[in-house]
């Protein structure tokens, strides 16, 4: 299939000086589900290590529960799929879905005030998925479990007690103990294939890319995470890997870069040793040096080092807010959001006929994606890494596409009597 671009503000890409690209679900994107499988399984296993029952580990991942986007109630333990507006579409206690009629107890209007971050915990990103799956594992274990009382709004055995909120607790900081610690990092090296995706086109890509304008890589990863990564995905056979390598692809490539801080006053910039992946002490001053690699640093340090304006720069990642919404309302950079649900187009598809009224082009993602700012992003692609990519200069923008809705999944996925579980995962 090939890939399918949408427009939300004309984009000359024949004034695009420069690309940017993020690398984690961007050049790499992490297989469904053994990947969020693999996390599900590293959680469980640190949430063991900090006291939680071995029975846990009972729980394999089940791809076709989660989706992103869900809000996590904090204070009931519920998950609730919501609309752009607050409407609560589902909610689910564990793996038991909610009635109407308790879905209109909890929430009085079916409507939550999304703001409230004290109660209500959007799960945006990718990386969020396994975090969410484990919400609903817990809760439909502890839920069940005898030897726990179930409270309103916690858990009571003996003279333990744990709130809905502690749990949320427990399971944000393990995964963030499982991001930093690199124990995923880790196991995913141990299998490049089983775990990330590789597009023989994306070299061809890149160098194209290259021949029009100035490329550059900008990652949160480490050196040596990231030259694993992007040396399996550049090395199409042994031969051509020691003909070209990665590096040689981009202009500039930032390591550790630190989003969000990266777009506003970002931290220092130093330079990597690439032969031991260590840093150089101070500040790096000096003008770019072809292929060297850096740290840290900001956007406006980007700039000066590629002698370019934000305006010159296409920025292609696939996180709303530390990707696309920071580097456009900070730094006025252009931004192309890459969504790899291509699932959720095709179900658009099919129902797209259902729809009566004809919408704006460009409201249609954004009643997907609702936390995206309708003005912050030039462009979305679905799929970007798996699909056929067509140079910039050549017809990148299918505008037709723009005739279609999105927005009528979630009209049909609330009209339609779908298995329950799939409705979870189906668009929001
Ligand atoms: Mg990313």
């Amino acid at each position: 299939t090939p890939a399918r671009i949408f427009v939300y503000r004309s984009l000359a890409l024949g004034k695009i000086r420069c690309f940017g690209f993020d690398m984690d679900y961007t050049l790499a994107a992490y297989k469904s589900p053994a990947y969020e499988a693999l996390a599900v399984q590293l959680l469980l296993e640190l949430l063991v290590c900090i006291g939680y029952p071995h029975e846990i580990l009972c729980y394999t991942y089940d791809p076709t529960f989660p989706t992103r986007g869900l809000v996590f109630n904090a204070l009931c333990g519920n998950l609730l799929k919501v609309d752009a507006h607050g409407n609560v579409l589902l909610g689910a206690h564990g793996f038991t879905f909610l009635s109407e009629a308790e879905i209109w107890s909890f929430y009085p209007n079916k409507f939550i005030q999304r703001d409230d971050l004290q109660r209500f915990h959007i799960l945006n990103t990718l990386f969020n998925l396994p975090e969410t799956y484990l919400y609903t594992c817990l809760v439909d274990f502890f839920s069940g479990c005898s030897r726990y009382t179930n409270c309103d709004t916690s858990y009571q055995h003996g003279n333990l007690f744990m709130s809905f909120r502690s749990l949320f607790q427990d399971v944000t900081d393990t995964m963030n103990n499982v991001h930093h610690s690199g124990c995923l990092k880790e196991k995913t090296l141990e299998d490049l294939e089983k775990y990330v995706e590789k597009n023989p086109r994306l070299p061809i890509l890149l160098g194209k890319m290259k021949e029009v304008g100035k490329v550059f890589l900008a990652t949160n990863s480490s050196y040596n995470y990231t030259d694993a990564i992007t040396t399996y995905l550049f090395s199409i056979s042994e031969a051509e890997a020691s003909v070209r390598p990665w590096r040689s692809y981009f202009d500039l490539i930032v390591v550790k870069m630190q989003k969000p801080c990266f777009f506003a006053e970002g931290v220092v910039l130093r330079q990597v040793n690439t032969d031991s992946g260590k840093l150089r002490v101070g500040t790096y001053t000096g003008s770019h040096q072809h292929c060297a690699v850096y740290s840290g640093g900001s956007s406006d340090m980007v700039c000066e080092l590629l002698g370019v304006r934000g305006k010159d720069i296409l920025y292609i990642g696939d996180h709303v807010f530390g990707d696309i919404l920071k580097s456009k309302k900070r730094q006025g950079w252009r931004t192309c959001l890459v969504l790899p649900e291509s699932w959720e187009l095709d179900i658009w598809a099919r129902e797209k006929e259902r729809l009566e009224e004809p919408k704006r082009p460009d409201t249609h993602l954004a009643d997907i994606y609702q936390h995206v700012d309708e003005s912050s992003c030039e462009l979305q692609a679905i799929n970007f890494t798996k699909r056929e990519i067509q140079m910039p200069h050549e017809s990148v923008v299918e505008q037709e596409q723009a005739s279609l809705d999105p927005a009528s999944c979630l009209l049909s996925c609330s009209q339609r009597s779908l298995p329950v579980k799939s409705c979870l995962s189906s668009p929001i």
